[in-house]
């Protein structure tokens, strides 16, 4: 099987377009090397809400320690640096384990599963939410959940957890002004690498939404490598392809089977993630000052 073939087998975007407005990775690009499989979980959490992407602890546990027993070892994000650079080759059973928003969920449910397998794992922080509710996202059912502080951060840095940037406040980066991106980003990497004393050089994209312009942003203001979600990849690495793990996920995400159908799903159920914003646009709308703009 041809590289690039396997690298879309692998991820996303095999069917259908990419959920999200038009994409950098749609122009051609000189090689398009294969990539691991790349799973973005969100929620870790016991507590249940309405929303799609919570995974209870024990189904987490039960996944990663299929994927174990199945002969999976993770990779650090340099190493996912030089497998999309063609620099290092994507040997089989090898995958990168991201989470976006930064849940303290994380902390309890997810990081010690992952230590006790050998496994690692990319966290991608809302840095103005650091040990914060997550005022920035819809209360389905009312409920909030709390982020992870940078003490927790640093702790588990200590123990082989990564950290990067998902923006300063989450917004939906193809609606906000140019400038509005270049603060986003600029500020949620210096304020990461000056809390957790390491270069920050990757981002995961606010609901996987990027075109050209943000990933140039990301370039401009330092950034080497973004992830966005349920779209396909074709060589850019700023560019690079998650599958989400959802509720109805299978027990062995991306694997397998089911992972054809896993992805048509995972591009309709990211595509409902516009509500999300269109909330807090709302939201925004209705707090500001009467007589402001
Ligand atoms: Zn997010």
């Amino acid at each position: 099987m041809r590289d690039a073939e396997r690298g879309m087998r692998n991820n996303l975007g095999v069917e259908g377009r990419p959920p999200h407005e038009p994409v950098a990775s749609r122009i051609p690009h000189p090689a398009s090397r294969a990539l691991p499989l790349i799973l973005c979980y969100h929620k870790v959490e016991r507590r249940r809400e309405l929303g799609v992407t919570r995974i209870a602890p024990r189904r987490f546990a039960r996944q990663i320690e299929r994927l174990a027993r199945a002969g999976w070892r993770t990779l650090s994000l340099a190493q996912m640096e030089a497998c999309a650079q063609g620099e290092r080759p994507v040997a089989e059973r090898e995958l990168l384990i991201t989470f976006d928003d930064a849940y303290r969920g994380l902390r309890d449910h997810a990081f010690p599963v992952l230590e006790a397998h050998g496994f690692t794992g990319i966290c991608f922080v809302i840095t103005d939410y650091a040990g914060k509710l997550n005022r920035w996202d819809v209360a389905y059912g009312g409920r909030r959940f709390a982020h992870l502080a940078w003490r927790d951060m640093r702790r588990w840095q200590a123990r082989g957890i990564e950290f990067a940037s998902h923006t300063v406040t989450h917004p939906r980066l193809t609606w906000q002004s140019e400038h509005r991106v270049t603060v986003e980003l600029e500020r949620s990497r210096a304020e990461l690498s000056r809390a957790l004393d390491v270069p920050v050089t990757a981002i995961s994209y606010p609901f996987g939404a990027c075109t050209d312009r943000e990933a140039d942003i990301a370039v401009r203001t330092g950034y080497a490598i973004g992830f966005s979600l349920a779209s396909r990849w074709s060589g850019n690495l700023l560019l690079l392809p998650r599958l989400p793990v959802y509720m109805w996920s299978p027990p062995t995400p991306g694997v397998g089977m089911l992972a054809p159908l896993e992805r048509i799903g995972a591009v309709g159920a990211n595509r409902c993630a516009v509500g999300t914003t269109l909330w807090q646009r709302f939201r925004e709308s209705t707090s500001r000052q009467p007589g402001t703009t």
